[in-house]
């Protein structure tokens, strides 16, 4: 499709929602602190993509299309990491309904995604008839952190946040302090190096009592897990990180392609994402044991389906599953046709996607609507109702942001 000049009000418009979400941006991954719902900023993250794709050239450098996560803090040295980490590709998916357990949903954007890596995959080999199912790994989207560790002859020296995907913040010493990290991997002849991804988390329970502290200390709230984890991350005092107990759940691992177990019991490399679970675990990491290896949409489906409806017995927060191509060497394919730019627009893997669970939605009674007084003197309606459990944290009262619309109702 030919590109269209974008109309000034077009220009416009894209101009507006970078600076919203830049101010967004920077108050989720660098004060902590979001000023938005996830759900808002996405919407209007894809509004701006979707600008960006009808008009390239709208899409500047600035853009936060074109970036992952944020700016590594200044209170910590920054790092530049051995390989980029890249952000994953989001399909929100849509729970038509839901009768008791039985779900409808609308899993046609990863349909079209299985379809489109089959394709490509058979193109690349030079067949023309579709290759078999192709073999994924779920795994659960826990509402953390990414961390990069990075390992020297079986030593942990390094832990670094995700940052801007090229350089993050290093944060060994608190790393240190959480226990299921390993400081010394179980391996009898580790490589030189070794790279390791995962999620830093922090249990619920923590969760809360920081929280109750911090409101008996008259201090903001943190919005969710993920801001209280990467709040207690960026903590200068270890101590404080260390009583707050942390968790670490290993997924991605990177080896030096020549490295091979010399005659001992070490296991060999993976060829697949699942091996890789197996190997992280044998060298000493704690990985997810609700990670489960899918064969076919059906058991995709399956799959978010079950979590969706489970998340809420995890003691920590999952916002959606991710979807990993199983083959290593098939995901390694996709990736060099990417760099070559088959695909497109985002650095983000092709050969995988985060599933997102639809926000969750309760039904109460509204009490009153107070008048609420911001620092800056701005005035925005409070809605007061009934205490209602809402992803894991008891809600009683909402901003009104939406207020004309509200009055324009019966
Ligand atoms: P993301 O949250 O969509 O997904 C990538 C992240 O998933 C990884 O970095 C990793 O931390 C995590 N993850 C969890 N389990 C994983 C697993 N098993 N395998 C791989 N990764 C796993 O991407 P992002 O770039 O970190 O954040 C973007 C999202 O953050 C947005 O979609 C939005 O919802 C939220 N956000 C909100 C605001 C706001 O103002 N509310 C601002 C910025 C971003």
């Amino acid at each position: 499709m030919p590109a269209v000049t974008p109309t000034p009000a077009q220009r416009h418009h894209a101009e507006q929602l970078r600076r919203l979400l830049q101010r967004a941006a920077h108050a989720y991954y660098v004060l902590d602190a979001p000023v938005m719902e996830d759900a808002v900023y996405d919407q209007l993250f894809r509004e701006l993509e979707e600008l960006e794709r009808a008009h390239p050239e709208l899409r500047s450098l600035d853009s936060p299309t074109q970036r992952v996560g944020g700016a590594p803090a200044e209170s910590f040295t920054t790092v530049e990491h051995r390989i980029p980490l890249a952000s994953l590709t989001n399909i929100n998916i849509t729970i038509l309904k839901k009768l008791n357990k039985a779900y409808i949903t609308n899993l046609d954007l990863v349909e079209k995604w299985h379809v489109s890596l089959l394709q490509t995959l058979s193109k690349s080999s030079g067949k023309n008839e579709l290759a078999p199912d192709l073999a994924m790994v779920g795994e659960l989207k826990i509402d953390g952190n990414a961390l990069t560790l990075s390992y020297e002859n079986g030593v942990l020296v390094r832990a670094a946040t995700r940052g801007d995907g090229e350089r993050g913040e290093e944060i060994t010493t608190n790393v240190r302090t959480i226990q299921s990290v390993p400081l010394r991997l179980n391996l009898e002849s580790p490589p030189e190096w070794l790279e390791v991804r995962g999620e830093a988390l922090i249990l619920d329970s923590s969760f809360a009592r920081i929280n109750g502290e911090r409101e008996d200390r008259g201090e903001a709230l943190f919005a969710n897990p993920r801001n209280a984890c990467a709040g207690t991350l960026r903590q200068l005092d270890p101590n404080v990180v260390a009583d707050r107990n942390l968790d670490f759940f290993a997924y991605t691992l990177y080896l030096p392609t020549d490295w091979k177990p010399s005659g001992t019991s070490d296991p060999v490399p993976p060829h697949t994402q699942w091996d890789a679970l197996q190997w992280l675990k044998a060298a000493g990491f704690q990985v997810n044991p609700n990670s489960a290896l899918l064969h076919n949409l059906t058991e995709i489906e399956a799959f978010f389906c079950r979590w969706e409806e489970d998340r809420s017995h995890l003691e920590y927060t999952i916002d959606g599953v991710v979807l990993k191509l199983d083959d290593l060497e098939l995901q390694q394919q996709i990736q060099n046709l990417q760099s070559i730019s088959i695909f497109n627009e985002t650095p983000n893997p092709q050969w995988a996607r985060a599933l997102k669970f639809p926000p969750e939605e309760v039904e109460t009674k509204l009490l009153r609507v107070v008048a609420q007084v911001g620092v800056t003197g701005k005035v925005t309606p409070k809605a007061v109702f009934e205490p209602r459990d809402l992803a894991k944290t008891m809600v009683s009262n909402a901003s009104l942001h939406n207020a004309d619309q509200l009055a324009a109702l019966d």
